[in-house]
């Protein structure tokens, strides 16, 4: 099999830098070998759209997180894809972080998502960092840039983190990890586009002016959705609520609802100047690509049509 790399010469930082969109799929670590064929049947399938990234999530404990490293490796030397490794700083001392970042410069791997992580066991719990370790994304994001030459994002919150005092603390927090060195930032999910808009008009007011990628993810199923929506703050709109609720027997129309609502969305901040989509997969790739296909992204002439942001 052709195994040309595809990431070409360029790394993350000058392609956004170049104005450039970029279209992106996360993954998560499977937990057996059942997971684990599921995810390198999705990996391979976003790989025949050649999008400018892939990123797989950093897990919460020891297992989960040789996976993370494993599969961050593995699509690194296996596949032609750009992965975008997640790391957080839970339960890690600067010493294990900087082993972690040693590693992926080892294999390659130029691309970091610095993240603060959550307290294990309870998301909304109150945090403490390792005794040893980091107190915020913003010293992860440092650590990082003096451990290589890596492009560092981090997460934005188009309804603000939830522990957040308030919007102003949140802005000034996200214009700190830019300042430490952010070259980019994901969002968390989102279901109305006003909640990014917003966050872009107030990241400009500050005179913030990293690119902020929207996260999409396809709403195909209400009881998933709903307490994902409660885990990560976001406000989950009450017509596609009850859109999904009246399909809960349907899969097929679930489907066709999340992916509808998805594209439109897509649609729409793309139109806005969105610098780029980055498509949740949870490792079964086919609404993400349903919704990357409506869009025109899996032809590079479709892909030049809709241009660049600039
Ligand atoms: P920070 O930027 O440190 O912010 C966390 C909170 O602290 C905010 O309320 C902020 O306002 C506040 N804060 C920041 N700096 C200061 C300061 N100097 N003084 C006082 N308060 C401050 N979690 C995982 O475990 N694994 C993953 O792979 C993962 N991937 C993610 C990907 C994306 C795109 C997103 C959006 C989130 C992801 N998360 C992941 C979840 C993330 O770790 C949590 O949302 C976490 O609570 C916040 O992380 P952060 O990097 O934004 O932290």
């Amino acid at each position: 099999m052709d195994q040309t790399p595809r990431r070409g010469p360029r790394g993350l930082r000058e392609i956004l830098a170049a104005g450039e969109r970029t279209y992106s799929f996360e993954f998560f670590p499977a937990k057996d070998e059942a997971g684990e064929r599921a995810l390198w049947d999705a990996i391979r399938r976003v790989e025949a759209v050649a999008p400018t990234f892939v990123s797989v999530t950093y897990g919460a404990g020891g297992s989960s997180r040789d996976r993370t490293i494993g599969t961050t490796e593995r699509i690194a030397a296996q596949t032609t894809l750009r992965p975008v490794a997640h790391l957080t700083a839970v339960g890690h001392s600067t010493a294990e972080l900087q082993a972690v970042l040693r590693r992926y410069a080892d294999v390659g791997i130029r691309d970091v998502l610095a993240l603060r992580g959550d307290p294990p066991g309870d998301p909304n719990g109150v945090w403490q960092p390792h005794p040893q370790g980091l107190r915020h994304a913003a010293d992860l994001v440092r650590l990082v840039k003096e451990c290589g030459a890596f492009t560092v994002g981090v997460a934005a919150f188009p309804e603000r983190h939830p522990r957040s005092a308030d919007w102003e603390a949140d802005i000034r927090h996200f214009a700190a990890k830019c300042r430490a060195g952010a070259d980019y930032a994901l969002t968390q999910m989102f279901f109305q586009v006003e909640h990014y808009l917003r966050l872009r008009d107030r990241l400009a007011a500050a005179g913030c002016d990293t690119p902020v990628i929207p996260e999409i993810m396809p709403a195909t199923d209400v009881r998933q959705i709903v307490r994902f929506a409660e885990l990560s703050g976001a406000t989950f709109p009450a017509d596609l609520a009850r859109a999904l609720e009246s399909a809960r027997d349907d899969r097929a129309a679930a489907h066709r609802i999340g992916v509808e609502h998805a594209t439109a969305m897509g649609e729409r901040l793309l139109r806005e100047g969105a610098p780029g989509l980055h498509f949740i997969t949870l490792n079964r790739s086919t609404a993400a690509l349903e919704i990357h296909r409506n869009l025109g992204l899996d032809r590079t002439p479709a892909r030049a049509l809709i241009g660049s942001r600039a």
